[in-house]
């Protein structure tokens, strides 16, 4: 497969963009190469500059789950643009958009929008620290909630990926006040709560883990957070940023019927473009300014376009989309089982709904140690054996894949025939 384009577009990116990337995991530092420049998608497939088609599992980290160019979305956001870009005043839209989160999303009673995950959970932990007074969090190793100080601590996606586990410029006084305690483990999670009794504002976790692979939260771990936060009076924080209106249309505590303090969203709410949301308990989001005194504001924040493109697609969000998706991804993750199982390759595998991780040399994966245990090597050149026969997952063993409704059975049987015919058995 001819990748010239992209291998001198990445040489002349790189003398005016740090890395030749805006965000460090497409720089393919994980897996080795030149990473891929795209130029178009459309359903579950994207176009590189020297025209490759790639059956694509990134669906841009997360959004795209109506798949690309989803023609209703594209019109709504064409729709806006000709009217206006912004205001940065108050607009109709933005509330249709609130009462859209709140009506999917039970424990939503009040939203506001931002820019990006990174800024709704940013703003989340200070207000959880606002509201209780207390200046601790506890968050999961291997789970990612953004690049925010006080959260870029034993974090996973891209610091996973190149093996940063608290970077340089996070004052050791920030990152002091962010405990850790093991995906999955409950009783690390009640040890670290009798430590520091009263003092923790919230636990922040991934319901699902999407950092690290995909990793679904062991029956009783979500409930628990629940249990020892109220006990304590602490905050619980759903970071659903990216399973947010993917894996239920409730999102991941509609399909776990767990209602948390505070949520974070974005990816899907954006429709594709920059943004996000966080909401939660009318009490506790009322102590954002203006209402309350915990300062959080900005420029852009519930920009036309951005909420345009996140209406439409809350609106094609129905129980037949997510069952199809489900049904894809199902059909994906067996096919490739049932290969790794012929070609004798040990592959383990989680996936809910739409979201799904790979894990080489491992049978069993349910927190960050499981996963590091596997084997990146192997990831490394399963990645590569894909991407040259037209298949685009993310460069790095530690990120979840992803599965739009358009990915149908002609994208699913073309991603496992690939695989089978130059994938495990050759490649491995
Ligand atoms: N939280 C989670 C769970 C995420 O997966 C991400 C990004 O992947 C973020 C927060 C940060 O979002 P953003 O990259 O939009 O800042």
């Amino acid at each position: 497969m001819n990748r010239s384009t992209s291998s001198d577009l990445i040489r002349r990116a790189k003398r005016s963009i740090p890395g030749g990337v805006n965000s460090p995991v497409r720089a393919f530092k994980g897996v080795g190469g030149d990473p891929v420049f795209f130029n178009r998608g459309n359903g579950p497939y994207v176009y590189d500059v020297d025209n490759n088609q790639y059956v694509d599992y990134v669906g841009s980290w997360g959004p795209m789950i109506l798949g690309h160019g989803h023609q209703p979305t594209v019109d709504a956001v064409v729709a806006q643009a000709q009217k206006a870009l912004g205001f940065g005043a108050p607009t109709e839209g933005e509330i249709t958009l609130a009462e859209a989160i709140i009506e999917r999303v039970p424990s939503i009673e009040k939203v506001r929008m931002v820019n990006s995950g990174t800024e709704a959970t940013m703003s989340a932990i200070r207000l959880a620290r606002g509201f209780t007074g207390r200046d601790k969090i506890l968050k999961f190793t291997g789970c990612y909630h953004g690049h925010s100080d006080s959260l870029l601590v034993k974090a996973g996606s891209g610091v996973l990926t190149l093996g940063i586990p608290n970077s340089p410029g996070v004052p050791a006084a920030v990152a002091a006040d962010t405990l850790n305690a093991p995906f999955n483990d409950i009783s690390a999670v009640q040890a670290i709560f009798a430590q520091y009794p009263e003092q923790i504002a919230c636990i922040i976790v991934e319901p699902i883990a999407g950092n690290m692979g995909c990793i679904p939260p062991v029956e009783g771990f979500l409930e628990g957070l629940q249990d020892i936060t109220r006990k304590d009076g602490a905050l619980l924080i759903f970071d659903e940023v990216m399973t947010g209106f993917r894996v239920h249309k409730g999102s991941a505590q509609g399909m776990y019927n767990i209602q948390p303090d505070l949520t974070t969203l974005g990816k899907i709410v954006g429709g594709g473009l920059p943004v996000g949301a966080f909401g939660g308990r009318a009490d506790v989001m009322s102590y954002i300014a203006p209402e309350g005194p915990v300062y959080q504001a900005g420029t852009l924040s519930g920009n036309p376009l951005a909420v345009s493109a996140g209406l439409s697609t809350l609106s094609h969000l129905d129980d037949a989309l997510y069952e199809r998706v489900a049904q894809a991804t199902d059909a994906l993750v067996a096919g490739l089982k049932a290969l790794a199982a012929k070609h004798k390759v040990q592959m383990a595998t989680n996936h809910v709904c739409g979201m799904f991780g790979l894990f080489f040399d491992v049978e069993q994966v349910e927190n960050f140690d499981h996963v590091s245990n596997s084997n990146v090597e192997k990831f490394n050149r399963f990645f590569h054996a894909m991407l040259d026969n037209g298949v685009y997952l993310a460069p790095s063993a530690f990120e979840a894949g992803f599965v739009s409704g358009t990915h149908n059975s002609e994208a699913i049987e073309a991603t496992i025939n690939m695989y089978d015919v130059f994938g495990l058995g050759n490649a491995l």
